[in-house]
């Protein structure tokens, strides 16, 4: 185990047409690629770990309460993976490393660097939505912490075509990181 695949909020709410806060279209367009790699990591024993968003509905204390509407409740049906990710999580259960996050990036709050760590995981690599929000955040935390890393621009959308094409360069010009494309 060399390399980890983090799978972030290829969920419900934030792809499906009708999802609570959803990126649409370009999210859409990802799961096949998504779940290819995902199949890919597993059959070559890598880690996955699809790291999922989660809220309690207009908790006060939480800063995204005020920006979004309520999106990836805890025990809804939107925090479950998108279409045909959630039979690939289902089917592979042993395999994949479910790892709920209350923060855009999925280490503030959680035990993935630990996780990574104990592993000996120095490689990670970014899949899922949206590119701007969660995929950066994540991908600055990994700078910080000294990950190397990878962003599948297949794997990754935004519904901020803006912003998808802002952080692309800034993954490769400002935090070192590799755009696989
Ligand atoms: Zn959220």
């Amino acid at each position: 185990m060399k390399k980890a695949l983090l799978v972030i909020d290829y969920t419900e709410d934030f792809v499906a047409v009708e999802g609570a806060l959803t990126c649409g279209a370009p999210g859409i367009a990802l799961e096949g690629y998504i779940a290819k790699l995902t199949q890919q990591f597993i059959d070559e024993k890598e880690a996955v770990v699809f790291a999922v968003d989660v809220h309690d509905e207009n908790d006060p204390y939480h800063p995204e309460t005020r920006l979004f509407p309520p999106h990836n409740l805890s025990g809804t049906a939107g925090r479950e993976p998108f279409r045909s990710l959630k039979q690939l999580y289902e089917d592979n259960k042993d395999a994949i490393h479910w790892m709920d996050k209350t923060r855009y990036s999925a280490f503030a709050g959680t035990n993935l660097e630990i996780w990574l760590r104990a592993r000996g995981i120095q490689e990670i690599h970014l899949v899922g939505v949206c590119t701007d929000i969660c995929i950066l955040h994540t991908s600055v935390d990994a700078y910080n912490k000294g990950f190397t890393t990878f962003v599948h621009e297949r794997g990754v959308a935004s519904f901020d075509t803006t912003g998808h094409e802002w952080a692309l360069r800034h993954f490769e010009n400002t935090l070192g990181a590799t755009v696989i494309r």
